[in-house]
This record gives C-alpha cells, sequence and structure tokens, in this order.
C-alpha cells in the first residue's frame, strides 16, 4: 500500500517541464522540516491506496507525464515499485525529492527533480550528497529554493564546486514572497553560470494556499 495525500491532475508547474499536462501522485510522509516548506498537509494524515488504485488512477487521467512528489516520495519503499510500473507502462516519470534519501534504487527510466537544501532552509546538513553523483545531464534536475543572500552565494559555491551545470540541469526557485524577485533575476543572470530561474506557475495560476493543482 501506499500512504498517498492527493492525487491529480494539472500543468507542471516547476522544472524544465513546467506547463505540462502532468497527473501528480502525492505521497504522505517527510522526514525533514524545512523551514519554507510549503506542503506541511503532508506531513501526517493521507489515505492508503493500493498500487493498483493508484496506477488506475493515473491511467484515467490520460497524461503521458506524471510527477511523484510528497512529502518525500522515496520514504516509502513501494514507490520504487510504482516508479518502475509507470515507466514500463511508458509514462515520462518524474520524482521531486528532498535530497535526503539516496536515489540509487529509483529505476534509471525516470528523471529526478533532485531538492540541495540551502542554509534558510534549515536543512542543509541532510542533504545527501551521493545523490550528485548519480545526475544524468539528459535526464535529472536539481533545485536550490532561494529565500536571501546567503542561498544564493551556498548555491554558486554547490554547482561550481560539482561542476553541477554540466551534469544536470540547474533549477533556481524564490522561496516563496521570501525573496525580492528582480533581486534574483539579477543574480542569475548575471551569474556566468549555465542555470534556469523559475517561478512556480501553479501558485501563479490558483494561489499559494490551493491545493491539488
Ligand atoms: S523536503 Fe520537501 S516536503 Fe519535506 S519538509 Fe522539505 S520542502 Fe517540505
Amino acid at each position: 500500500m501506499l500512504r498517498v495525500t492527493e492525487i491529480f491532475r494539472s500543468i507542471q508547474g516547476e522544472s524544465t517541464h513546467a506547463g505540462r499536462p502532468c497527473s501528480f501522485v502525492r505521497l504522505t510522509g517527510c522526514p525533514m522540516r524545512c523551514v519554507w516548506c510549503d506542503s506541511e498537509y503532508t506531513f501526517s494524515g493521507g489515505e492508503h491506496l493500493s498500487l493498483e488504485t493508484v496506477l488506475d488512477k493515473v491511467r484515467d487521467f490520460g497524461c503521458k507525464l506524471v510527477e511523484i512528489t510528497g512529502g518525500e516520495p522515496l520514504a516509502q519503499d513501494e514507490t520504487f515499485t510504482l516508479v518502475e510500473r509507470l515507466c514500463s507502462e511508458g509514462y515520462e516519470v518524474l520524482i521531486e525529492t528532498g535530497g535526503y534519501i539516496s536515489t540509487e534504487r529509483v529505476d534509471p527510466r525516470a528523471m529526478i527533480i533532485l531538492d540541495v537544501k540551502c542554509p534558510s532552509s534549515g536543512e542543509e546538513a541532510r542533504n545527501w550528497w551521493p545523490n550528485l553523483d548519480r545526475l544524468r545531464s539528459d535526464k535529472d534536475e536539481v533545485k536550490f529554493v532561494i529565500a536571501d543572500l546567503e542561498d544564493w552565494n551556498f548555491t554558486k559555491g554547490i554547482i561550481e564546486r560539482y561542476g553541477l551545470d554540466r551534469r544536470a540541469k540547474i533549477l533556481i526557485s524564490p522561496a516563496w514572497e521570501a525573496i525580492d524577485l528582480k533581486a534574483l533575476a539579477e543574480w542569475v543572470s548575471s551569474s556566468g553560470l549555465d542555470i534556469r530561474m523559475q517561478l512556480q506557475l501553479h501558485k501563479y495560476i490558483w494561489g499559494a494556499e490551493a491545493r491539488a493543482v
């Protein structure tokens, strides 16, 4: 069984896939507690659904792209089977993970959007750095959520130290309402790095508090 907070169809809101029709499976539970977390409602509750029920719902939505998110999707063991089944059925599968749990067991056909937690998240110490070794430049993306200048300097340091902008697509996200967007745009545009600033499309369309969008 999988513990599921919500399953819905929307458009993909952040990543290089933003704007595409997408089915979302949002799993319940996360071992981290990021200061600016926008999905605290996934920390508890949820509904226990069988793998087949989840697959049926995804099939009904009819989207080629499926995102498995949370919470922390990799914290549930059956997630790895779900990903495998979806890949075998021909879906493009995105996994949005907080970066604390190893991605080693993820089906290699899936695409990983890996968070690197910046200092303002309060969870920097829990980044599982070996995950960076598994990045594939043609599939995977690394996301940094920036709340202030310290986060930005940390981000630049990590990208440069690991040569990350050559090894994955790099997403720079502003922490919601925490940072001046024009300042962040200036930092990104003058960085000399091959990176991408992104906004959370779904929040601009439906509002920050909306669920299942
Ligand atoms: S990893 Fe994601 S879901 Fe977990 S606390 Fe951090 S932002 Fe929230």
